[in-house]
């Protein structure tokens, strides 16, 4: 691992990728990538690369943990042995564990699960490559993946992260920022806004918390855009798309 950087924003207000405290890193996406899934989406941020796929709505077995009333949504976030600078241990791990626990439920008021009683819709989020935002990314390709898989839902679900370096507030951290910062937000929003999931490394004063959440809504939103670009390039109407251009 490189060592702790002596400052992680310079002279100009730009940090060690070049990037403005507020910017976000490319992002590039691409849906339908997997023929055996419903639903899938491949997408690369920064040196993030990270694989959704969707199954389902299919029947739950064991059907004694089938829901009377409505579908049962099932998350799991996986780093490939090969993603980081040290191998994975490959199965489960408390941190695994925990981030598919928590994006599973960023996704609870936008899929119409109502619709699918007794069935299971199964979200998985390979990441291939990490370098800092693992689990935003996975959310971000997962929400592409579930349209992609033809899952009703009342809206698009966008994440990522705010952090503290050099006692500035920075959107979307790299992995230095990451590793040898003041502290870690990854946010997930719905279009609404409505915030989906916080979690939170580090310290950070109730004000900046407070800033933090409005720079990840204006990263989500541009987050937003992204994806409903490759939306209307895989479903929209040429009329759709000249509109998004204006
Ligand atoms: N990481 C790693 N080994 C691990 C877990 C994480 O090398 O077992 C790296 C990886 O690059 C990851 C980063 O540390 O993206 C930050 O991890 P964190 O737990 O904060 O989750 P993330 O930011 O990826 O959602």
């Amino acid at each position: 691992m490189s060592d702790k950087p002596e400052k992680f924003i310079d002279e100009n207000g730009l940090r060690l990728d070049g990037r403005r405290v507020d910017e976000i890193r490319p992002m590039t996406v691409e849906m339908g990538v997997l023929s055996r899934a419903d639903g899938s989406c491949y997408l690369e941020w920064g040196n993030n690369k990270v694989l959704a796929a969707v199954y389902g709505p299919r029947e739950l077995h064991p059907r004694r943990l089938q829901r009377p009333s409505e579908a049962l949504v099932r998350y799991r976030y996986n780093m490939a042995a090969f993603s980081v600078e040290d191998r994975i241990r490959p199965g489960p791990s408390r941190r695994s564990t925990e981030i598919s626990k928590v994006s599973g439920e960023a996704f609870e008021p936008v899929v119409m699960k109502q619709f699918y009683p007794g069935a299971v819709i199964d979200v998985f989020a390979e990441v291939l490559q990490a370098d800092a935002g693992t689990r935003t990314a996975a959310i971000n390709a997962a929400t592409l993946a579930l349209v992609d898989a033809g899952i009703p839902m009342k809206g698009l679900v966008a994440s990522c992260a705010v952090g503290k370096v050099d006692g500035q507030l920075v959107l979307d951290l790299n992995k230095p920022e990451d590793n040898y910062g003041d502290a870690d937000l990854p946010i997930a929003m719905t279009e609404d806004g409505e915030i989906t999931l916080l979690q939170m490394d580090g310290n950070l004063t109730a004000d900046e918390i407070t800033k933090g959440i409005e720079m990840a809504r204006k990263g989500c939103e541009q987050i937003f855009a992204i994806q409903k670009e490759a939306l209307l390039s895989k479903f929209g109407t040429a009329d759709e798309e000249e509109l998004l251009k204006e």
